[in-house]
């Protein structure tokens, strides 16, 4: 276990922040609601580069949806494609439009390794406030 402050949001890749127990993943999309499969917590699954992350629907939907929003994109596979293709000049204008609608974002960026480890940022930074 680490000490970090996030670790209430999302305990581990694979794991139920709610009840704490494993769920098996296959090939998980970047984003996807399903419950938990023992105790039926509405979750928000994320592949980031740890792995598939759980977060409680309740805690992710609201900052995906604003991060969608401030980039004006329609859906979470515009945002995957969004990253991916992202040239300097696209991060820069991310790092803006992030900065502008939470108040702050890393700038640059270079520790979050793929798409979801922008919403991970996110989540963790911003889900508690
Ligand atoms: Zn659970």
């Amino acid at each position: 276990m680490s000490a970090s402050p996030i670790h209430s949001i999302a305990v581990a890749p694979n794991t139920c922040p709610t009840c704490a127990r494993t769920i098996a993943l296959n090939d998980p999309p970047f984003v996807a609601e399903l419950p938990c499969p023992h105790c039926h917590a509405p979750l928000i699954l994320i592949r980031t580069s740890g792995g598939p992350t759980l977060y409680p629907e309740l805690t992710a939907t609201p900052i995906i949806n604003r991060t969608l929003h401030a980039l004006e994109l329609r859906s979470a596979e515009e945002f995957h494609e969004y990253i991916v293709h992202a040239t300097m000049l696209d991060m820069l204008l991310l790092c803006t439009d992030l900065t502008e609608e939470f108040g702050d974002y890393p700038d640059p960026p270079q520790h979050l390794k793929v798409p979801g480890d922008h919403l991970h940022w996110l989540i963790h930074k911003y889900a508690a406030a």
